[in-house]
């Protein structure tokens, strides 16, 4: 009678499901309820056969999505389908004959597990060794050469498991079934000081010398999980400077890491969102309101937020053990805007003269991943740089971008590759703006083609002609005989959140950022379109003006300054009895006014801007906070900081003719900086304005459009300020509001819009 309560199910469970002990999981949870069938891995997810009774089946189905689920799985969709009656022989993991054309999903890298820590402390052959993973931990796409994910097709090859570490490997009951890198101190990699090869067993002397150095004031060189660190106390100035001198690094902020949520809040303001970020199996830098003065101001000179991270390597667990400082600079090992340096030989020849020791290991890394930076903004996550953690998780869309490739912009420079119904977002990728990056670009493009076996037939590209990135993909397109497009930088962010969310509808696109190669010859930057990926009309935008001396305007926010006061004030602007004429007039010499009014009165060498970020530039000069960016975004940054939250005012500001009109704005900020009203009040009352001119466009679209979505993109959104507030506006307007989230806003996320024009503009 009992066997009439049995039943037979399918369960098809598809996300990130492959290579991360999954069917593991499948199994000892169906063993210790006495299911029997089978799992396999399949296309683009897991299969699973099952055989119980009807309660033992429905427990079955729910705490294998949510009891036990392996930390880096992510599950994208389940379905349970009733089968036929069938027998098994109790419940087995069945090798899966994966189709060669079947989509393979690569984990990406993973923060060392709690678990691996507390075994760390009392396995004998893994006694504080810094190599220690499970199926739940450790590196996969940094050590990946090929796929399928076999420990053979990794850095990991040249290491013979041990016996130990072989009977793990082999038993479905270990934790480390099946996990890759799987090492112990007897049989797998070590850790050692400059040449000097150091036995596994001398960790704790490495570890205790790297304390010693760090603590007294020294800078050390550590090989990591995706590239080398330079690693100082955080808590003591004179090291942080030395380090930004021999870095070259003037101003732009150091990332952090400390060793738990605790000491960070001694520091920094937390809500439950960053928590949760922090202590993400990414481990992510995550932007932070700072504790005011409670770090160095060496750190990040004049922002109100520092970029801390948690311990992700068993070496950094370990040293922290060792350390007196609680607070690590942990910046990225690379000579100015080169990528991070991966190889011992590498950082031998880098790093002298900026490291006092160099600390490596000899498990290579084969795929360069820098650490991602995020911040979130009430429950969102938004990411600004995507690399280890995330990359290379698809973005699934249901575009035809099946061997598409896209190739970004210019700076934070990331492509895209389409297969199936995946896209494929390269790591960050630097500034293309040297021989290595372009190099890093090019060895990346290739390896992610063979590891997603794409061979791409249509090449999308930005319209800027100069980009060294449309450069290769006109290049690579007649080389292959395939063809190439070229699409509006700043269409292509839009498109990016429309790709991100899978909007269907059209939008109302608002993108703010630096700069980019407008469909009209101009540099364009303050956008507002209406469309979708088939096509965008440019609605609204800002009132263009010169930035004399072109590009080093950008740099030079004083020029873009005074290019604003001449349009708004014409020549009488030089009798406005302003302190950044003063400041000019010293740092520049008396006759630099005269000849930025020349260039300008006669259109030399002014290319026109539309752009958000160098009204952002303008403010930030005019009121005193930053005169010259000396990284990107730095004077709107540091405007960001300044700007007081509880100030509600703004200026007054007019759309005509589709453009807004910015000369009322600058009329009344100068009128308050003559009434000596302080830079912050100055900074929250502009950018309450631009909110507001922002959100008032948006309305005016719709009334002409009728589309009720909002997108909203481009660098300058990574301002909190202006994102929550535009938001909030909009929605308060009956808008839906979207955003990136897993995409950066910045122009590392291009390359996913791209793709998706191309998509529609292909298909
Ligand atoms: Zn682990
Ligand atoms: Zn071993
Ligand atoms: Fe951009």
């Amino acid at each position: 009678m009992q066997n009439a309560e049995y039943i037979n199910i399918r369960i098809h469970i598809e996300g990130l499901v492959q290579g991360i002990g999954f069917r593991p999981h499948v199994y000892r949870n169906a063993v210790s309820k006495g299911i029997s069938g089978t799992v396999e891995n399949s296309d683009n997810g897991v299969d699973i056969h099952a055989r119980g009774t009807e309660i033992k089946i429905k427990n079955f189905i729910h705490d294998v999505q949510y009891t036990g689920v392996p930390p880096a799985a992510i599950i994208q969709s389940v379905s349970v389908t009733s089968e036929a009656k069938c027998l098994y022989t109790g419940f087995k993991i069945v090798k899966s004959s994966l189709q060669s054309n079947s989509i393979t999903r690569i984990s990406p890298d993973m923060a060392v597990c709690d678990d691996c820590l507390e075994d760390m402390k009392k396995q004998p052959e893994r006694l504080n060794y810094p190599f220690i993973n499970c199926t739940n931990c450790g590196p996969r796409f940094s050590i990946i050469r090929d796929i399928p994910y076999d420990r053979e097709k990794t850095t990991m090859a040249e290491f013979t498991m041990c016996n130990t570490c072989r009977s793990e490997f082999i038993n479905i009951n270990d934790r480390r079934f099946h996990a890759q890198p799987i090492a112990c101190t007897r049989c797998g990699p070590a850790y050692f000081i400059n040449n000097m090869s150091i036995k596994n067993t001398d960790i704790d002397n490495i570890i205790r010398y790297s304390a010693g150095l760090i603590d007294s004031g020294r800078i050390i060189a550590l090989m990591g999980m995706g590239g080398y660190h330079l690693v100082c106390s955080g808590m003591d100035p004179d090291v942080i400077e030395t380090l930004r001198r021999r870095k070259r690094r003037e101003s732009k902020p150091f990332a952090l890491m400390m060793p738990d949520i605790d000491t960070i809040q001694r520091f920094a303001i937390l809500s439950e969102t960053e928590k949760k970020l922090l202590s993400s199996v990414q481990r992510p830098v995550v932007l932070l309101k700072q504790i005011p003065e409670s770090l160095p101001e060496q750190i990040n000179s004049g922002l109100d937020t520092i970029g801390v991270m948690l311990p992700y390597m068993p070496f950094h667990y370990l040293l922290f053990k060792e350390l007196q400082t609680e607070v690590l600079v942990m910046s990225s090992g690379n000579r100015s805007s080169e990528p991070i340096v991966i190889s011992h030989e590498k950082a031998v020849s880098q790093f002298e003269g900026i490291a006092d020791t160099i600390i490596s290991h000899n498990r290579r890394i084969h795929n360069r991943v820098d650490d991602s930076v995020v911040f979130a903004s009430e429950k969102t996550v938004h990411i600004i740089r995507r690399s280890r953690g995330w990359v290379p998780d698809p973005i699934l869309t249901d575009l035809p971008v099946d061997r598409l490739a896209s190739f970004g912009g210019e700076l934070k420079s990331t492509f895209a590759l389409g297969r199936k119904n995946h896209i494929i977002l390269s790591q960050h990728l630097g500034d293309l703006e040297n021989m290595e990056t372009m190099e890093f670009f090019q060895e990346s493009y290739s390896r992610f083609k063979r590891l997603f076996k794409v061979e791409p037939e249509l090449f999308v590209h930005d319209k800027h002609p100069d980009y060294l990135s449309t450069r290769s993909a006109l290049k690579i397109a007649a080389e292959t005989g395939y063809p190439a497009i070229g699409v509006q930088h700043h269409e292509a962010h839009i498109a990016s959140v429309i790709v991100e969310h899978g909007l269907k509808e059209p939008v109302i696109g608002v993108c703010y950022d630096g700069s980019g190669y407008g469909s009209d010859g101009t540099i364009w930057g303050g956008e507002i379109f209406s469309g979708g990926l088939e096509e965008f009309q440019r609605e609204i935008h800002l009132q263009p003006i010169k930035l004399p001396g072109g590009d080093t305007a950008s740099k030079h926010t004083w020029r873009t300054a005074l290019s604003y006061l001449y349009q708004t004030y014409g020549d009488g602007f030089k009798s406005l009895p302003l302190e950044i004429l003063e400041w000019i007039g010293k740092s520049e010499g008396p006759e630099r006014v005269n000849q930025i009014q020349f260039m300008l009165k006669n259109s030399i060498n002014s290319p026109l801007s539309s752009s958000m970020g160098r009204l952002f530039d303008c403010i930030s000069a005019l009121t005193g906070v930053c005169f010259e960016n000396r990284y990107e975004g730095e004077a709107p940054m540091l405007l960001e900081a300044a700007a007081k939250p509880e100030e509600h005012g703004h200026y007054p500001w007019n759309i005509t003719e589709n453009i807004i009109d910015t000369r009322e704005i600058i009329r009344a900020v100068v009128q308050d900086i003559l009434k000596k009203v302080h830079p912050g009040v100055i900074a929250a009352r502009f950018m309450n304005t631009v909110v507001q001119f922002s959100c008032e466009s948006v309305s005016l679209v719709k009334e002409r459009t009728g589309i009720k979505n909002a997108a909203l993109s481009g660098g300058v959104f990574q301002n909190r300020y202006i994102l929550e507030g535009c938001e909030s506006e909009l929605r308060r307007r009956g808008f839906h509001v979207y955003s990136n989230s897993l995409i950066p806003a910045n122009d590392g996320g291009l390359a996913l819009g791209q793709i998706g024009m191309g998509a529609v503009a292909g298909g």
